[in-house]
């Protein structure tokens, strides 16, 4: 599988050249032709596996194409929101869009905790197109009225499980509760633990679900228990539990 195979647009692969990349990973593979049709979808994929271009670039492409079918002038909305549950990834996935949108007019911005909010606010007031975040700060400009996400396109949220286990998920109820409802939503987390499926039965619309790793590494025919032993004693245990001629 190429690139070319994936129907992305010249910018596009002009772009991921640059990058280097010679072909895509199955992450990309299977997520970019669903997101290019607009449909909701689930990705069951860790950092490392190319899951930020598996949705940046298809998303990339679709702001793109409704440009040009505007009459090719670029629209200064937010139309594209990113979730994300730190400030490096945040800034990660930031650097990513740019990357890849580096030959388009897109215009985009990160926004996070833990510094001045006014020259993220500037960024707003000038115009972006995609806004990459983490919750809290998001949530905080927010209910000050600084951003306006009526006219929103495309949601993100990544690393789902990760923002569970830092406490956002309350922030992100809100955040989506303040976004217009026809939308496109694309949910990736690497595990999927009952809260976010919870979540995402609720705010996705009939996703189809692709998946890089298994959700769980463990073998269902191996029986597993945890012993604790002291450290000295470790070998002893072996021992008795291969002595044993019921261990298979
Ligand atoms: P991610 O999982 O999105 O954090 O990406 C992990 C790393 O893989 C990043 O450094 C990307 O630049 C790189 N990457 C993404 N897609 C490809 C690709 N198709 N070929 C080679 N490297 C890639």
């Amino acid at each position: 599988m190429r690139f070319e195979d994936l129907q992305l647009i010249q910018p596009l692969l002009r772009a991921v050249r640059q990058q280097g990349y010679t072909e895509p990973t199955p992450i990309q593979t299977q997520a970019i032709p669903h997101v290019l049709t607009g449909r909701d979808l689930i990705g069951l994929a860790q950092t490392g596996t190319g899951k930020t271009a598996a949705f940046a670039l298809p998303i990339l492409q679709r702001l793109i194409d409704a440009d040009t079918r505007h009459g090719g002038k670029t629209r200064c909305f937010v139309q594209v929101l990113v979730l994300a549950p730190t400030r490096e990834l945040a800034s990660q996935i930031s650097e990513s869009f740019s990357a890849y949108g580096q030959h388009t007019q897109l215009r985009q911005t990160t926004i996070f905790g833990g510094v001045s909010q006014r020259p993220q606010v500037s960024e707003l007031k000038r115009g972006v197109n995609i806004v990459v975040a983490t919750p809290g700060r998001l949530l905080d400009l927010m209910n000050q009225g600084l951003i306006r996400l009526d006219r929103l396109e495309v949601l993100v949220l990544d690393e789902a499980d990760r923002m569970l286990d830092m406490g956002f998920m309350p922030d992100i109820k809100r955040i989506i509760a303040g976004l217009p409802v026809r939308r496109q939503t694309l949910l990736f987390s690497a595990t999927m633990p009952p809260d976010i499926e919870q979540l995402a039965r609720t705010i996705l619309v009939d996703p189809v679900q692709v998946a890089v790793a298994p959700e769980s590494t463990t073998v269902e025919a191996i029986e597993q228990r945890v012993f604790f032993v002291e450290k000295g004693d470790k070998r002893k245990l072996l021992q008795h539990l291969l002595d044993d001629y019921n261990m298979h």
